[in-house]
């Protein structure tokens, strides 16, 4: 999340999955679910046997008659916890380490390589899955290029641990629009976008992300927020119509889907014009854009962990947090899609846990089960993976967590996750 143009990206429909190959014949594994949050109903379910095989789930019923099917099956016993299915978070930086000064964005893009980021960003998905997050859509590298998708090629291939990764790659915003700026004209410095002007050099733009391997395409909407006196939150729109619509219409033309980075009401609006799918953070939303995104199925993803933590930024930001609060309520009430996201990455990997965001949402006005939806089927939906990830069902990936207690009672229970497996494999066990 940077400090002019803040915050960042998006992930990709329908294309191949991440996961490792597979490596010895199917095993098969009997986990006993002592409770069964499924991501899609709204009811626990109690004792309950999940069958795995290799890395999909092949059953899911009462424990009897799921053992029945399990001869000879390895048991994994969860019957004193509550097994959910592996966490989504649809609004990450990888190669990101926090970013609340400018300064400390510039010595990233400035003084780390991006080989030593990618070694950073490494370690950040192995945090992530050990906290429970089997997926990510990772929306923009700051500068790192493309290394996102080294990223998640080392995962697939069982190199190091970590999530299933959506990449967006470099995000785009025009000239003069995204930091790094320098009043000293005789240099160029990195910038953490690809600089993009014109319809034909965003299709242009769009073609090389994908070409490298992008997943999701990304774009920021807007910048410099300020208010009225009305209270609406205002903002300054980057592209012209007829880029952002370029940039839309290339990205879906080629099989994938557009995120935004829209804060303030005009940049939302401009977003919404063009045609995206998820708009990132969206403080400023209305009442009347709301429904213009529950119309058109377009995604909300609020980040507020983010945009708590850069209340020290002060300015306009504290504002914001409570701006988006009030924005939230309204939101869960008129049906809004909010897919769970924490722009972990604007924030610090190393010091605050991702699954932090579902507390919010509880604060906030969802319920427990509500929220927990947002960062398993809702976000598996907004990823187009609703057939493979986000739910514990037969034919989906066997990615699923334990908690201790119940965590539709206490949503706090999703920051001290007990056991992670993602595609079969048990990432931990404590
Ligand atoms: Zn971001």
């Amino acid at each position: 999340m940077r400090v002019l143009a803040v915050i960042c990206a998006v992930a990709i429909p329908g294309r191949a999955i991440a996961q490792a190959p597979p490596a010895a014949p199917a095993q098969t594994v009997l986990i006993k679910a002592g409770r069964l949050v499924d991501g899609r109903s709204q009811q626990v379910q109690t004792n309950v046997g999940i069958l795995v095989e290799g890395e999909r789930i092949r059953a899911v019923g009462p424990i009897a008659q799921v053992q029945g099917q399990a001869a000879n099956a390895r048991v994994i016993d969860l019957s004193q916890m509550t097994v959910l299915p592996g966490m989504i978070d649809t609004h990450t930086h990888l190669l990101l380490q926090g970013d609340i000064t400018s300064q400390e964005y510039e010595d990233q893009l400035l003084k780390q390589s991006i080989p030593y980021r990618a070694i950073l960003a490494a370690r950040n998905a192995r945090i992530a899955l050990e906290h429970g997050f089997t997926a990510i859509r990772d929306v923009e590298t700051e500068g790192a290029m493309y290394a996102d998708v080294d990223v998640k090629l080392a995962v697939n291939r069982g190199e190091v641990p970590g999530p299933r990764i959506f990449a967006s790659t470099r995000a785009m915003a025009p000239t003069g629009m995204y930091p790094i700026g320098t009043p000293n004209w005789e240099i160029e410095l990195p910038h953490g976008v690809q600089t993009v002007d014109g319809a034909d050099h965003a299709r242009l733009a769009v073609r090389e992300q994908v070409q490298h391997g992008a997943d999701w395409i990304k774009y920021y909407s807007d910048r410099r927020y300020y208010f009225t006196p009305d209270s609406v939150l205002r903002s300054w729109v980057n592209f012209t119509d007829e880029e952002a619509k370029a940039i839309v219409d290339e990205t879906h033309r080629l099989g994938r889907k557009v995120a935004a980075h829209a804060i303030g009401s005009d940049g939302i609006a401009a977003a919404l014009r063009a045609g995206v799918n998820s708009i990132e953070h969206g403080d400023g939303l209305t009442d009347s854009l709301m429904d213009a995104m529950v119309k058109n199925n377009v995604y909300w993803v609020p980040t507020v962990t983010v945009g708590v933590h850069v209340i020290a930024r002060g300015g306009v930001w504290p504002a914001l947090v409570a701006l988006e609060r009030r924005a939230f309520g309204r939101a869960v009430r008129k049906g809004v899609k909010i897919a769970m996201g924490t722009d972990v990455g604007g924030f610090p990997w190393t010091e605050i846990h991702q699954a932090k965001e579902f507390e919010y949402y509880v604060q906030y006005g969802m319920t427990p089960m509500q929220a927990i939806q947002s960062g398993t089927s809702v976000a598996a939906a907004l990823l187009g993976q609703e057939q493979n990830i986000g739910t514990i069902a037969p034919g989906f990936f066997a990615d699923l967590v334990a908690v201790a207690g119940d965590p539709t009672r206490d949503i706090t229970e999703l920051q001290r996750v007990k056991f992670v497996m993602k595609g079969g494999t048990v990432y931990l066990s404590q």
